[in-house]
Order: structure tokens, then sequence, then C-alpha cells
């Protein structure tokens, strides 16, 4: 039976028209496809939107085709290339190098995780690197790429992808899908936002040019600013600088690097304080550098930036401040906040438009009606604070381990790390397993390709390692390094797959 007519949402306004805005513009259009519900857009194209946000994990990709939309779809859409992992260039001093795929590492036996049995092995002196056993590390190394197999024979055939995409482009075609879908766009600025006297929800915000816009449920996707959640309804930040030194980013286009076919990773280089980062596009590529201010200056992050971008710059350097760390209350009253507006982790694993994927899943599935139960609030803010806090103790992880020797790497070895990670280090260090806490968007897989990237190996295996003689493990490890290594071979390279999709097309579906 219908819940009663007057309590239900029949409108929703979403502030803020970028990647967040109308990524949760298209996903509730379809879910409310054929429902009375009104959904607007207002966003301003004056102030424009934060133009980053190029690397994605291969969440995106169920994101989508949630929508409907195919890979091939959204890759011809938004100038798109492959992404199989992060490579992560220098983190432990000059010449170090790892990739953090998405994917597993060799095979499991008898419960215990592969890396156990490699380690057995390495400490009879076999020096095979653990990323051969790795397809997906394999395959980005390569510069290859395939989709995976449906129907994995073995979880050595495990791995998975995400993309390199134009944001613009990505939110445009998002637009043009919730268009098609209902969805009312406004081109203003918002002047202000009007709480009802009662209760303090809000009622309606006014435009500069005086027009009023009413709404029950009022998503704040306006960035950094967070117009409505912090300015209107008082949610305050909670900052993480202790943990995360890097506050400012450059970030610039350029052209691909001549002759070269875009590699499937993204590059993620450790600069003196902080990282620069290469994202290959079809039509272009997006490069930035993330740093300290307090250990660096802007001309100094200029001077290291522009020498190494992938190609001839295309744009002038545009400078952006953030301040990593989170709302404390991402859904307040009738407001909630996605995106920017809910909180920021720089961009080391490419995780924002994960948290915007999963903001709107949570919003779906917490989806309330004008009562706005506060149970049903407290758990979305408990669900978005724990996720924000894995993401983040993940992203702490590589500048704990790093191997640098400037004062800002140095600093950030030596400093007391939140006490949620620390469990996870010192088990980890204790005994090689992983703690795995609720809401964590990161794999016990993806751990363990920080873990030995760094070099952070722990120094004792499982024990149940012990059943299996030295020859046999040196003889089965060799077979799945082959059987890795001969996929690797069969693989076309990455430039081969991308031919199949024509750039250029901008299709748009109906919701
Ligand atoms: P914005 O893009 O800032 O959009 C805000 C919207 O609000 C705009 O439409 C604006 O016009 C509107 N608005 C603001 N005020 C008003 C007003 N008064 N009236 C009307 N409209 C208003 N994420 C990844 O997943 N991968 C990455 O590789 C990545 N790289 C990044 C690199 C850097 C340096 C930074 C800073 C971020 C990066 N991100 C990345 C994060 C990513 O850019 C954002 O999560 C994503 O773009 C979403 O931004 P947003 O839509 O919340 O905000």
């Amino acid at each position: 039976m219908d819940a009663p007519q007057d309590s239900r949402i029949r409108s929703i306004v979403i502030v803020g028209g970028g990647t967040a805005g109308w990524m949760t513009a298209a996903a509730l259009v379809q879910h409310f496809r054929k429902a009375p519900v009104t959904i607007t857009v207002v966003e301003s194209s004056e102030i424009g939107t934060i133009g980053v946000g190029e690397a994605t994990i291969p969440t995106i990709r169920r994101f989508y085709a949630q929508l409907g939309m195919t890979d091939a779809e959204v890759m011809q859409a938004t100038q798109a290339t492959c992404k199989l992992g992060i490579r992560f260039v220098d983190w432990s001093g000059p010449g170090s190098d790892f990739i953090h795929p998405f994917g597993l590492y060799g095979q499991e036996l008898k419960g215990i995780g592969f890396h156990h049995y490699w380690m057995r092995l390495r400490a009879h002196g076999d020096t095979t690197p653990l990323s051969d056993f790795s397809l997906g590390a394999s395959l980005a190394r390569a510069g290859k790429f395939t989709h995976p197999s449906p129907n994995p024979p073995s979880s050595l055939s495990v791995f998975d992808w995400a993309l390199h995409l134009d944001a613009s482009l990505f939110a445009q075609h998002l637009r043009a899908y919730a268009e098609a879908g209902g969805c009312s766009r406004i081109d203003a600025k918002v002047g202000s936002v009007e709480l009802r006297s009662t209760d303090g929800f809000i009622e309606t915000i006014t435009l500069e040019d005086g027009r009023k816009i009413e709404g029950d449920l009022f998503v704040d996707c306006t960035g950094f600013r967070g117009l409505l959640i912090g300015e209107a309804m008082g949610s305050t930040y909670e900052d993480w600088g202790q943990w995360l030194p890097c506050d400012t980013a450059y970030a610039v286009q350029s052209e691909n690097a001549p002759g070269d076919a875009p590699q499937p990773f993204t590059r993620v280089a450790a600069r003196s304080a902080g990282w620069q980062w290469g994202i290959p596009l079809r039509h272009r590529a997006g490069n930035g550098i993330v740093f300290s201010s307090a250990h660096l200056e802007d001309q100094q992050a200029l001077d290291t930036l522009m020498p190494n971008l992938m190609g001839e710059p295309l744009t002038e350097p545009r400078r952006i401040g953030f301040r990593p760390g989170r709302r404390r209350q991402a859904w307040v009253k009738n407001c909630v906040a996605i995106g920017l507006s809910a909180g920021f982790l720089e961009p080391l694993e490419s995780t924002s438009i994960a948290l915007i994927e999963n903001g709107i899943e949570r919003l779906k599935s917490l989806f309330p009606d004008r009562n706005f139960a506060q149970p049903v609030i407290d758990e979305y803010n408990d669900q978005s604070a724990r996720e924000m806090e894995r993401t983040r103790d993940f992203i702490i992880l590589h500048y704990k381990l790093n191997g640098r020797d400037e004062p800002m790497w140095r600093d950030c070895r030596e400093a007391a790390v939140p006490e949620t990670l620390q469990r996870k280090i010192d088990l980890w260090k204790a005994r090689g397993q992983f703690v795995r806490y609720r809401w964590e968007m990161f794999h016990p897989a993806s751990w363990l390709a920080i873990y030995d990237g760094f070099n952070a190996m722990p120094d004792t295996y499982d024990p149940g390692v012990e059943s299996f003689a030295i020859a046999d493990l040196s003889r089965g490890l060799s077979e799945m390094r082959a059987a890795v290594a001969k996929t690797v071979d069969a693989t076309p390279d990455h430039a081969q797959f991308l031919a199949q999709f024509p750039t250029g097309l901008d299709r748009s579906r109906a919701a």
C-alpha cells in the first residue's frame, strides 16, 4: 500500500551542477522514474565547477551501468581511457616504483592468503616480486588491456578496471540523461537560504534574480563552500590536517606524451613535499601537483609541476586550496550534502567520485519522507562518517610508510596515525592479517598492494603454509606466475583496445 500521500517527498532540489550534482540528479531521476517527484538542479555557470576529478575506481562502472549506460557509451562520451590501477613512483625514495592494481594476487589455499605462501618462499631465497602474481598489475605494467573474463577460471584471472575520464564531459553526459528523464535545470546563483522559523528546515532558496525555489529535500552539491549544509545548516567541519599535510593543488591540462599510447594506469610521483599526478585521456592529459603549503611555496610547486607534464601545456595551471576532512553531519534536517560539500580527501587513490556514488546509494536506500525521522538521518551520518574515516586511513597509510628523506615525509613517517589505522598496521606486522571494519572502500588486496609496494611485509608467515614442501610450493607458484605472464602476452595493447571506440560521439539516453 502507498505511504500516506501527505508525507511523501515530492520535490528534490539539488544545488550545484558539478560531478556530484549531475551524478545525484541522474541517479535520482532513474530511481524515481514514473514516480511523482520533481527534481531540479540549480547551478551557476558564472561560478563554474572545480573542473578536476578525472581518475576513478571500478565502482564508477557499476554506477553508470545502473543508469543503463554501457562502458563503450561512457568511454566515447568522456574521451576516456582504461585504468587498471595506480602506479606509485618514488614513494620509497628515488627509483622506487610499484602498481596498486584493481585485482587480486595469486591464489588462496586452505583459507590462507596467498601472500603467506609467497613470504615463505621468499624466506627461502625466492626473489619473485609479489606483483608478478597479479594479472591487473602485470597488464598495467605491460600497457595492455582487455575486458576481464566474466567467469574467471581462478582468482589468478581476477582483475577489475575503471576509467580516466574528462570530468566536464562526464557531467554533460549525465546532465543530458537527467534532463531527458525530466529533471529541470536553472542556471542562477543562489543568493540566500531561508529556514522555516518553526523547526529550522530549509524552506526556500532565493536566487540572485529574486526567484524563490521551494523543495521538500535539498541536496547540497555546492562544492567546498557547502552553501547549504555548512553556511545555512551549521554543520561544522572536522579537519584532518594533522594526518594529511597536503592542502593545496595546481591542476593543468596538457597534450598527451607525443607518440606514446595512453597508459592504462594513473601515475602518481612523490615530490619533495607532495606528489604529482598524470592522467591520460584520449584527447589530452590531466596533470597536477598536490602539496603541503607549509613545506613548499607556490612557485616551487609550479617549478616542480610544469617541467614534468605529460605533454605540452594546454591551459594555465590553476591553484586549488583545500582542507582534508569531513562535515560532522553530512545530513541535517532536510539537507543532505554530497560531493565536496560533505568532505574531501586528497585524490591520491581517486576516491572522491566513489564517495559521491556511495552517498547517492545511501540516500536512495535510506530515502526519507517529509517527517525526516532522526534515526534515518543518524544512520546516514554514521555510515558516511565511518566510510570517510576508513578511506582516510588508507590514504594516511601511504604517508606513514613512505621512505623519503625530505622534512614533510619524515614528519609523516614519525607522526602518530589514527588508532583505527594503527590497529591495522599492528596486526599486519604481527601476523600478516587484515582488519576489516564496516564501510571499507578498499579490499584487503589493496592494502596488500600498498604494504608490498612500500616493502612493509610482516616478518612471519602463517604457520599453516608449512604443511607444503618447499619444492611443491615453488612449483605451484612458478605455474601461477607463468599463467599470468601467458595471459599478459596474449592480451592486446591498451591502444588497440581503445581503437575500438572512436571518440567524439556524444550520445545521450533518456531515463
Ligand atoms: P564542484 O565541481 O565544485 O561543483 C559545485 C557546483 O555548485 C557548481 O556547479 C557551482 O556552480 C555550484 N554552486 C556553488 N555555489 C553556488 C551558488 N551560490 N549558486 C548556485 N550554484 C552554486 N575525484 C576523483 O574521484 N578523482 C580524481 O582524480 C580527483 N582529482 C581531484 C584533484 C583535485 C586537485 C581536487 C581538489 C579534487 C579532485 N577530485 C577527484 C575530487 C572531484 O573533483 C570532486 O569530488 C568532484 O568534482 C565533485 O565536485 P562537486 O560537484 O562536489 O563540486
